[in-house]
């Protein structure tokens, strides 16, 4: 796997891309997807309203009804497409599941799009909750372990992170079981991931770590989806600064039999600073990973958590 060269395939929110497709002939174009993100990954835009042949220029919509099941029907005529949306999305859903994706961004606060919070108005037209948007909503209980964020959420360095750790944690399990699905490489998999699944929620990485420990060769490939929806579950939960600090330490503790007194000593004083918030992950991350590499320490040689996605997207380099 070459996480530089290969470029992984992301669903999008079309009016992200630049395209003109919203209802008033414009776009909502995120520089940061594109220009950045755009460096390693591939999007396969989705639009529901202009493929669903509801038109560009066309009337706005909203959501309208009951929270739980709202209907889509267009602000000023009062015309319902509920039906509509739902007969696209039935059509859509089966090509985007042969599409490969990893991931979905959904374009926020949209009554077809948005993952959460739009708004979601009664007859007299005062706001009675929130929803998902029709088609988001569909692709999430289609497509329960993909990873999915908006593109708001996305400015959030920690949100963003989480996302994008997910997708290639995804990315990295598919493709090493797609080549070889044997007890062997799922365990393989788990050990070099372990550390940066911990970071996100230990008590569930133990879990999969026994679930492995019982688990028969025979009975792999019905785990194997068992074991995606867990990681997943376990790497959506936030990597806090707690959390990351008990992996350093627990790291750390590596370096004893290799490292002098005074490295280790230096390296714990940069530990603290991060704990304290003074400094961010990437510089205790940086020395690690150096020694990592000079002592040539095999178990940490081969963790995930030191390199969970590109250096270049910068998502480490926050305090
Ligand atoms: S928010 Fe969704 S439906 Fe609206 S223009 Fe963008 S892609 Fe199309």
């Amino acid at each position: 796997m070459n996480m530089n060269t290969e470029k992984i395939k992301l669903g999008i929110s079309a009016c992200l891309l630049g395209q003109p497709v919203r209802f008033d002939g414009q776009h909502k174009h995120d520089h940061y997807i594109t220009d950045t993100l755009g460096r390693f990954f591939d999007f396969l835009p989705v639009c529901p309203e202009a493929e669903c042949g509801l038109g560009i220029p066309r009337e706005s919509m909203r959501l309208v009804g009951d929270p739980d099941d709202p209907r889509l029907i267009t602000t000023r005529q009062g015309v319902d497409l509920t039906e509509r949306m739902q007969a696209w999305i039935a059509c859509r859903l089966p090509e985007l599941e042969k599409a490969g994706l990893y991931g979905f961004i959904f374009k926020s606060r949209s009554p077809s799009s948005g993952m959460a919070n739009v708004k979601v108005y009664n007859e007299r037209g005062g706001v009675s909750g929130k929803a998902a948007g029709l088609f988001a909503k569909a692709f999430i209980t289609r497509f329960p372990t993909l990873p999915c964020e908006e593109e708001g959420r996305l400015n959030d360095p920690d949100l963003r992170e989480n996302f994008i750790e997910r997708v290639f944690t995804l990315w990295r399990f598919r493709q090493t079981m797609a080549t070889r699905p044997t007890l062997g490489t799922l365990m393989h998999f788990h050990a070099c991931n372990k550390l940066l699944i911990q970071s996100h929620h230990e008590p569930l990485t133990r879990e999969m770590g026994r679930d492995l420990a019982d688990l028969e060769a025979r009975k792999v490939r019905a785990y194997i989806p068992i074991y995606e929806a867990k990681l997943m579950r376990a790497m959506k939960t936030p990597a806090t600064v707690r959390k990351h600090t008990n992996i350093l330490q627990h790291m750390l503790g590596y370096l004893r039999k290799v490292a002098d007194d005074a490295d280790r000593k230096e390296l714990a004083d940069i530990i603290k600073d991060y704990h304290a918030e003074l400094i961010p992950l990437i510089v205790p991350l940086t020395m690690l990973r150096h020694y990592v590499i000079k002592h040539d320490i095999e178990y940490l040689r081969d963790q995930y958590y030191l390199a969970p996605h590109p250096l270049e997207l910068k998502l480490r380099n926050h305090a």
